[in-house]
């Protein structure tokens, strides 16, 4: 399949989540009887100008954060220190635009619905799930669990998918958790590792699937738990971002 086109991407909005987090909401690319749609989970390849070696460009990707019924297009990025993408996307404000391409990936909703499954991101590795939860894609009516692995109370990205007044999709299911794996004040939530919660949960692991997105080592950590537990490799789809 050819790979989609280069097209400009308007910043709407800029948005801080958090001390080093923040969101850009996004103009859909269109024209040229172009349209952008993309499934749940996907990311956009972005262009940093002159970031590279001798000048040249350099890619980064990043996960779109926002459903694909929406009209705008989020992006939820982690300010890396010295990093060239992050530091690029950070000097982007309203008006401003970049060059891109979308959508990429297959880290997408693949399992039988009818079926348990468990989402566990690390820092803006939610990003792809909160996309996936709440897509039209998503039917499920099957035990969910939906997981934030993150250092401390600033770090948190998303509330509103963990509070009591979370959408429907989360409601009424038991493991839908913050790990803070140190808390900084008083944390009434789970202390410790997202992959130490696993390790207490009750749940039916060999039945479900798994979204795991993040750092490489929270994703091969986590496998090591499921091939422990049982389960089939087959039923576990990664994103790995570093
Ligand atoms: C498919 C895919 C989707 C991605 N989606 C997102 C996303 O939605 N949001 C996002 O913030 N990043 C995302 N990333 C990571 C992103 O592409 C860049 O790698 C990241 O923004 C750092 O780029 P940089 O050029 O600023 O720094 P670099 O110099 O390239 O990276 C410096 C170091 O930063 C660390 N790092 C990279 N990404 C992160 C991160 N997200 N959190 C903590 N530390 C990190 C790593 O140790 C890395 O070696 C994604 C990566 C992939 C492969």
């Amino acid at each position: 399949m050819a790979p989609p086109p280069m097209k400009s991407w308007r910043v709407l909005t800029r948005k801080e989540l958090t001390h080093d987090v923040f969101e850009l909401k996004l103009q859909r690319p269109a024209g040229d009887g172009y349209e952008m749609n993309f499934r749940a989970g996907q990311y956009v390849s972005i262009v940093i100008p002159g970031a590279g070696p001798g000048g040249r460009n350099l890619r980064r990707a990043y996960s779109i954060a926002s459903a694909p019924e929406w009209n705008e297009v989020e992006l939820c990025v982690k300010l890396v220190e010295g990093g060239p993408g992050t530091s690029y996307l950070n000097s982007l404000k309203a008006e401003h635009e970049f060059q891109g391409q979308a959508p990429f990936g297959d880290f997408c909703l693949e399992h039988d619905q009818t079926k348990p499954a468990m989402f566990i991101g690390t820092g803006t590795g939610l990003a792809p799930l909160r996309s996936m939860v709440l897509c039209g894609e998503w039917q499920s009516k099957a035990p969910v669990s939906f997981l934030l692995g993150v250092r401390a109370e600033k770090d948190i990205i998303y509330p509103e998918l963990f509070g009591t007044s979370r959408p429907a999709q989360l409601q009424g299911h038991e493991h839908v958790k913050i790990a803070l794996s140190r808390p900084e004040g008083h944390w009434d939530g789970y202390k410790g590792r997202v992959t130490d919660y696993i390790r207490t949960m009750k749940w039916d692991f060999v039945q479900s699937h798994y979204y795991l997105c993040g750092s490489g080592a929270m994703i091969a950590e986590v496998k090591e738990i499921l091939a422990a537990k049982g389960v089939d490799k087959e039923q576990v789809h990664t994103e790995k971002y570093f």
